[in-house]
Protein backbone atom coordinates (compact mmCIF):
# COMPACT_ATOMS: atom_id res chain seq x y z
CA UNK A 1 0.00 0.00 0.00
CA UNK A 2 2.46 2.42 1.09
CA UNK A 3 4.66 1.46 -2.48
CA UNK A 4 1.39 2.23 -4.37
CA UNK A 5 1.21 5.89 -2.31
CA UNK A 6 4.77 7.04 -3.04
CA UNK A 7 5.05 6.10 -6.83
CA UNK A 8 1.99 7.64 -7.57
CA UNK A 9 2.90 10.34 -5.42
CA UNK A 10 6.20 10.97 -7.58
CA UNK A 11 5.31 9.91 -11.23
CA UNK A 12 2.42 12.64 -11.44
CA UNK A 13 3.20 15.81 -12.49
CA UNK A 14 -0.30 17.60 -11.96
CA UNK A 15 0.54 17.00 -8.27
CA UNK A 16 1.39 20.06 -6.07
CA UNK A 17 5.10 20.84 -6.20
CA UNK A 18 7.02 19.47 -2.81
CA UNK A 19 7.34 23.08 -1.80
CA UNK A 20 4.15 24.18 -1.80
CA UNK A 21 2.59 21.33 0.07
CA UNK A 22 2.08 21.72 3.47
CA UNK A 23 5.12 21.94 6.00
CA UNK A 24 3.68 19.17 8.68
CA UNK A 25 3.82 16.80 5.69
CA UNK A 26 7.27 17.67 4.91
CA UNK A 27 8.52 17.65 8.31
CA UNK A 28 10.47 14.50 9.31
CA UNK A 29 8.76 13.60 12.37
CA UNK A 30 10.15 10.52 13.77
CA UNK A 31 13.65 12.78 13.51
CA UNK A 32 12.41 15.61 15.01
CA UNK A 33 10.82 14.48 18.11
CA UNK A 34 14.42 12.62 18.53
CA UNK A 35 16.23 15.34 18.00
CA UNK A 36 13.91 17.81 20.19
CA UNK A 37 12.75 16.01 22.81
CA UNK A 38 15.73 13.40 24.04
CA UNK A 39 18.35 17.03 24.24
CA UNK A 40 15.03 18.65 26.28
CA UNK A 41 14.86 15.62 29.06
CA UNK A 42 18.84 15.13 29.35
CA UNK A 43 18.58 19.27 29.82
CA UNK A 44 15.92 18.81 32.36
CA UNK A 45 17.99 16.26 33.91
CA UNK A 46 21.17 18.06 33.96
CA UNK A 47 19.56 20.66 36.04
CA UNK A 48 18.00 18.53 38.58
CA UNK A 49 20.99 15.66 39.04
CA UNK A 50 23.95 16.41 41.00
CA UNK A 51 26.88 16.20 38.43
CA UNK A 52 29.57 13.13 39.34
CA UNK A 53 33.01 13.57 38.08
CA UNK A 54 32.95 9.88 36.88
CA UNK A 55 29.79 10.47 35.33
CA UNK A 56 30.97 13.28 33.63
CA UNK A 57 34.38 11.41 32.25
CA UNK A 58 32.63 8.67 31.36
CA UNK A 59 30.07 10.57 28.85
CA UNK A 60 33.01 12.55 27.55
CA UNK A 61 35.05 9.01 26.67
CA UNK A 62 31.90 7.51 25.75
CA UNK A 63 31.08 10.36 23.00
CA UNK A 64 34.17 10.08 21.52
CA UNK A 65 33.63 6.17 21.25
CA UNK A 66 30.37 7.31 19.59
CA UNK A 67 32.05 10.02 17.43
CA UNK A 68 34.79 7.32 16.42
CA UNK A 69 32.08 4.86 15.11
CA UNK A 70 30.85 7.77 13.09
CA UNK A 71 34.14 9.00 11.52
CA UNK A 72 36.07 5.97 11.53
CA UNK A 73 33.18 3.44 10.85
CA UNK A 74 30.48 5.39 8.98
CA UNK A 75 32.68 7.68 6.87
CA UNK A 76 35.79 6.27 6.12
CA UNK A 77 35.76 2.45 6.57
CA UNK A 78 32.04 2.28 5.53
CA UNK A 79 31.03 5.12 3.09
CA UNK A 80 34.88 5.64 1.44
CA UNK A 81 36.30 2.50 1.87
CA UNK A 82 39.41 3.84 2.66
CA UNK A 83 40.84 0.79 4.40
CA UNK A 84 39.76 -2.74 5.91
CA UNK A 85 38.57 -3.81 9.35
CA UNK A 86 38.60 -6.86 11.28
CA UNK A 87 35.20 -8.26 11.66
CA UNK A 88 35.59 -7.50 15.79
CA UNK A 89 36.15 -3.51 14.59
CA UNK A 90 33.65 -3.53 12.23
CA UNK A 91 30.84 -5.26 14.85
CA UNK A 92 32.63 -2.22 17.96
CA UNK A 93 32.20 0.64 14.90
CA UNK A 94 28.34 -0.95 14.32
CA UNK A 95 27.85 -0.12 17.81
CA UNK A 96 29.07 2.92 18.92
CA UNK A 97 28.11 4.97 15.69
CA UNK A 98 24.51 3.61 16.25
CA UNK A 99 24.95 4.80 18.97
CA UNK A 100 25.51 8.30 17.95
CA UNK A 101 21.95 8.44 16.39
CA UNK A 102 22.30 9.34 13.14
CA UNK A 103 20.29 6.86 11.16
CA UNK A 104 21.79 2.88 9.61
CA UNK A 105 25.32 2.80 8.19
CA UNK A 106 23.65 1.94 4.98
CA UNK A 107 21.31 4.82 4.97
CA UNK A 108 24.36 7.44 6.33
CA UNK A 109 26.69 5.83 3.35
CA UNK A 110 23.96 6.25 0.89
CA UNK A 111 23.62 9.82 1.42
CA UNK A 112 26.94 10.62 2.44
CA UNK A 113 28.29 8.90 -1.22
CA UNK A 114 25.39 11.30 -2.59
CA UNK A 115 27.18 14.12 -1.04
CA UNK A 116 30.60 13.86 -2.49
CA UNK A 117 29.32 12.89 -6.07
CA UNK A 118 27.15 16.35 -6.12
CA UNK A 119 28.31 18.21 -3.57
CA UNK A 120 26.52 21.46 -3.12
CA UNK A 121 24.19 20.62 -5.82
CA UNK A 122 20.39 19.83 -5.76
CA UNK A 123 21.55 16.63 -5.31
CA UNK A 124 23.02 16.80 -2.51
CA UNK A 125 21.20 15.52 0.97
CA UNK A 126 22.89 18.54 2.82
CA UNK A 127 24.59 20.79 0.42
CA UNK A 128 25.89 23.96 1.84
CA UNK A 129 24.06 25.99 -0.57
CA UNK A 130 20.57 25.63 1.36
CA UNK A 131 22.71 27.27 4.69
CA UNK A 132 24.25 26.85 7.75
CA UNK A 133 21.20 25.61 9.51
CA UNK A 134 20.04 23.21 6.70
CA UNK A 135 23.05 21.76 5.80
CA UNK A 136 24.10 20.76 9.96
CA UNK A 137 20.64 19.60 11.05
CA UNK A 138 17.93 21.23 8.82
CA UNK A 139 18.10 18.36 6.46
CA UNK A 140 17.45 15.69 9.31
CA UNK A 141 14.28 17.40 10.57
CA UNK A 142 12.90 17.90 6.84
CA UNK A 143 12.21 14.78 4.49
CA UNK A 144 14.01 15.11 1.35
CA UNK A 145 11.82 15.86 -1.95
CA UNK A 146 11.25 11.83 -3.34
CA UNK A 147 13.52 11.51 -6.19
CA UNK A 148 15.84 14.85 -5.45
CA UNK A 149 18.89 12.87 -4.03
CA UNK A 150 21.49 11.86 -6.39
CA UNK A 151 22.08 8.35 -7.31
CA UNK A 152 25.33 6.82 -5.57
CA UNK A 153 26.31 3.05 -5.65
CA UNK A 154 25.97 1.34 -2.58
CA UNK A 155 26.02 -2.34 -4.06
CA UNK A 156 28.91 -2.92 -2.33
CA UNK A 157 27.55 -2.17 1.30
CA UNK A 158 24.21 -4.26 -0.16
CA UNK A 159 26.00 -7.15 0.19
CA UNK A 160 28.09 -6.62 3.29
CA UNK A 161 26.48 -8.77 6.17
CA UNK A 162 27.91 -6.21 8.94
CA UNK A 163 25.99 -3.06 7.22
CA UNK A 164 23.06 -5.40 6.25
CA UNK A 165 22.56 -6.84 9.67
CA UNK A 166 22.98 -3.08 11.59
CA UNK A 167 20.57 -2.01 8.86
CA UNK A 168 18.05 -4.47 9.74
CA UNK A 169 17.81 -4.32 13.57
CA UNK A 170 18.87 -0.53 13.38
CA UNK A 171 16.13 0.75 16.15
CA UNK A 172 17.49 -1.87 18.70
CA UNK A 173 20.84 -0.90 17.96
CA UNK A 174 19.87 2.90 18.52
CA UNK A 175 17.97 2.60 21.75
CA UNK A 176 20.90 -0.09 23.18
CA UNK A 177 24.05 1.91 22.20
CA UNK A 178 22.25 5.44 22.19
CA UNK A 179 20.39 5.34 25.20
CA UNK A 180 20.66 2.19 27.75
CA UNK A 181 24.48 0.98 27.33
CA UNK A 182 25.73 4.49 28.39
CA UNK A 183 22.98 4.72 31.29
CA UNK A 184 23.96 0.78 31.92
CA UNK A 185 27.49 1.75 32.84
CA UNK A 186 26.75 4.91 34.52
CA UNK A 187 24.24 3.18 36.90
CA UNK A 188 25.74 -0.33 37.41
CA UNK A 189 29.53 1.17 37.57
CA UNK A 190 28.92 3.91 40.38
CA UNK A 191 24.68 4.04 40.58
CA UNK A 192 24.31 7.00 38.77
CA UNK A 193 21.54 6.08 36.67
CA UNK A 194 20.07 9.59 35.85
CA UNK A 195 23.43 10.92 35.72
CA UNK A 196 24.53 8.68 33.34
CA UNK A 197 21.41 9.33 30.94
CA UNK A 198 21.37 13.04 31.14
CA UNK A 199 25.14 14.01 31.02
CA UNK A 200 25.42 11.72 27.30
CA UNK A 201 22.61 12.86 26.22
CA UNK A 202 23.58 16.55 26.36
CA UNK A 203 27.06 15.34 24.80
CA UNK A 204 24.85 13.93 21.92
CA UNK A 205 24.06 17.09 20.94
CA UNK A 206 27.61 17.88 19.49
CA UNK A 207 26.31 15.01 17.11
CA UNK A 208 23.50 16.58 15.99
CA UNK A 209 24.79 20.11 15.85
CA UNK A 210 28.42 21.85 14.79
CA UNK A 211 30.85 21.70 18.48
CA UNK A 212 30.93 25.64 18.08
CA UNK A 213 26.70 25.66 18.43
CA UNK A 214 26.61 22.77 20.73
CA UNK A 215 29.59 24.58 22.96
CA UNK A 216 27.12 27.66 22.77
CA UNK A 217 24.14 25.57 23.99
CA UNK A 218 26.35 23.68 26.59
CA UNK A 219 28.22 27.11 28.35
CA UNK A 220 24.64 28.38 28.51
CA UNK A 221 23.23 25.83 30.29
CA UNK A 222 26.32 25.62 32.66
CA UNK A 223 26.79 28.81 33.39
CA UNK A 224 22.37 29.11 34.11
CA UNK A 225 22.64 26.08 36.24
CA UNK A 226 25.59 28.02 38.47
CA UNK A 227 23.46 30.59 38.75
CA UNK A 228 20.20 28.96 39.50
CA UNK A 229 22.03 26.98 41.89
CA UNK A 230 23.27 29.81 43.68
CA UNK A 231 19.84 31.72 43.22
CA UNK A 232 18.02 28.83 45.08
CA UNK A 233 20.79 28.50 47.76
CA UNK A 234 20.32 32.23 48.54
CA UNK A 235 16.52 31.53 49.17
CA UNK A 236 17.07 28.50 51.04
CA UNK A 237 18.98 30.60 53.12
CA UNK A 238 16.67 33.66 53.56
CA UNK A 239 14.05 31.44 54.42
CA UNK A 240 15.68 29.50 57.13
ZN1 LIG B 1 33.41 11.95 3.05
Amino acid sequence: MTGTKTRSNVDEPSQVPWNKRPLYKRIHWVHTLLLTLTPLIAVYGFFTTPLLTKTLIWSIVYYFMTGIGITGGYHRLWSHKSYSATLPLQLTYAFVGAGAVQGSIKWWSRGHRAHHRHTDTEKDPYSAEKGLIYSHIGWLIMKPEPGKIGYADTSDLNKDPVVAFQHNFYPYFALSAGFIFPTLVAGLGWGDWRGGYSSQQLLALYSYTTPLFASIVLLTILVSRALMTSILQGITSLLR
